[in-house]
C-alpha cells in the first residue's frame, strides 16, 4: 500500500508565488510521483479565522477547487476535497483540544503574529468595550484543527511551507499523548499498532518564499503590493518584478546573508525554470539586476499563462466544479468518519 498524503490550503483569496512555490507545485509533483496515495483539501474552516465576507466565502471555494486544477491536480490521481463539508474534523479537533495544554498554543508563532494583523477578525464588541484586540478562539486553536485534518486521514506526510513546521511538530506531540492515553488494547480484539501515525513534513527547496518589498520578511497575502499572485496579468507581474528591493551592489550572485533580496530572487527564478543557481549567476554574470528582473518578470509571466487560461476555463462551469469537489468530499468523509468511529471506541464514547 502506498503511504497517504495529505495537505490543504486556505480559500481566502488568490494564491501567491509562496502558495505555489512552497505547496501547490509540490502537490502536483508528488501527485504525478505515482509513489502516494494523495489527498488535498481546501481548508475553508481554517479561513474563518480571518476576516472574511459570507458572500465571497463560497466564490472563493470555487475558486481555489479551479486553481488546483488550473496548476494539475487531477481528481482522478488525488482525492480534492472541502474541509467543512467533513464534520469530523472539528469533531476530532475538539478532542484534541482537551489534550493540549494552553501554554502549548500561545507559543505558536503563526498566533501570535495573526494577532497583530489587523486582518484578523477579533469580536469589536470585546474590543470596544474593554478598549484591547483580543484575537479569535478558532485562531488560537488552528493548530488543533490542521493536527486534526491530519490524523483523520492517517496521513505520513504532509507538504507544507517552513511556516507549517511549529504546526506539525505540535501534531506529532498530540499523536504521541493520544498513544500512550490511548493505546490498542487486545482486550477489545484491537491490533497491536498505535492509533495515530506520526506525520512527516515535506518541503520544496524553497519552503520560504520571500516578500518582494522586505527581502526579511515571507511572502504574505497580507501585503498584496509585495506579493506576486499566479493569476495577475502579465502588466502587473512585470511592474512588481520591476519595483521589487534589490541588494545595494548590482551582481547577481546568491548570497542569503549579505544579498537576501537578489538570494530571494534567484531561487525563485530557480525554481521556476529548473536551472540552478549556479547557472543562473553564470548567465547574469556582467548583466545588471535590471537585465535578471526582466528576465525574471518574462520567466513568470510564461510559467503561469496556460495555468492563466485555464482556470479561466474552469470558472466558467462553477457546477463542474462544485460536483467535482462535491465527489472528492464524499469520498474522502468515508475515510475520515471511520477514523474518527475507531477514535469515539477508543477514548469510550461509543456504546
Ligand atoms: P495558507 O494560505 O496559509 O493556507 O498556506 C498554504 C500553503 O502555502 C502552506 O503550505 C504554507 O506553508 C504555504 N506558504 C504560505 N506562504 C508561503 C511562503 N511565503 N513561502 C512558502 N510557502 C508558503
Amino acid at each position: 500500500m502506498k503511504p497517504r498524503l495529505l495537505s490543504g490550503i486556505q480559500p481566502s483569496g488568490k494564491l501567491h508565488l509562496g502558495n505555489y512555490l512552497g505547496a501547490l507545485k509540490n502537490f502536483v509533483d508528488l501527485q504525478n510521483s505515482g509513489k502516494y496515495e494523495c489527498y488535498f483539501f481546501i481548508a475553508d474552516l481554517h479561513s474563518l479565522t480571518e476576516e472574511f465576507n459570507p458572500k465571497e466565502k463560497s466564490k472563493q471555494v470555487l475558486e481555489l477547487m479551479a486553481d488546483f486544477l488550473a496548476a494539475g491536480l487531477d481528481p482522478k490521481k488525488s482525492v480534492i476535497f472541502q474541509q467543512s463539508q467533513i464534520p469530523a474534523h472539528s469533531e476530532l479537533a475538539f478532542i484534541l483540544n482537551t489534550l493540549t495544554p494552553m501554554g502549548e498554543l500561545e507559543r505558536m508563532t503563526q498566533f501570535k503574529d495573526k494577532s497583530l494583523n489587523p486582518n484578523t477578525p477579533s469580536s469589536k464588541a470585546i474590543e470596544q468595550s474593554s478598549n484591547r484586540t483580543s484575537p479569535n478562539v478558532g485562531l488560537f486553536t488552528y493548530p488543533t484543527l490542521m493536527a486534526a485534518d491530519i490524523i483523520l486521514y492517517d496521513a505520513k506526510f504532509v507538504p507544507t511551507g517552513d511556516d507549517q513546521d511549529q504546526h506539525l511538530e505540535l501534531t506529532r506531540t498530540l499523536v504521541r499523548k493520544f498513544n500512550s492515553k490511548f493505546p490498542a488494547r487486545r482486550s477489545l480484539g484491537e491490533g497491536g499498532g498505535n492509533p495515530f501515525i506520526e506525520p512527516q513534513g515535506l518541503h520544496t527547496d524553497i519552503p520560504r518564499v520571500m516578500s518582494l518589498g522586505d527581502p526579511l520578511k515571507k511572502m504574505s497575502k497580507s501585503k498584496p503590493e509585495t506579493c506576486l499572485f499566479i493569476d495577475d496579468s502579465p502588466e502587473v507581474i512585470e511592474s512588481k518584478i520591476k519595483r521589487a528591493v534589490t541588494d545595494s551592489d548590482s551582481v547577481v550572485k546568491f548570497d542569503p546573508d549579505k544579498k537576501p533580496a537578489i538570494s530571494n530572487l534567484l531561487k525563485i527564478y530557480s525554481s521556476l525554470s529548473g536551472q540552478s543557481v549556479k547557472e543562473l549567476e553564470h548567465d547574469f554574470s556582467g548583466k545588471t539586476y535590471s537585465d535578471f528582473k526582466s528576465s525574471l518578470a518574462k520567466l513568470v509571466v510564461d510559467h503561469f499563462s496556460k495555468y492563466r487560461a485555464k482556470k479561466k476555463s474552469l470558472l466558467a462551469k462553477p457546477k463542474s466544479l462544485a460536483l467535482s469537489l462535491n465527489t472528492g468530499s464524499k469520498k474522502a468523509a468515508k475515510v475520515a468518519e471511520k477514523k474518527m468511529a475507531e477514535v469515539k471506541k477508543k477514548i469510550g464514547l461509543a456504546l
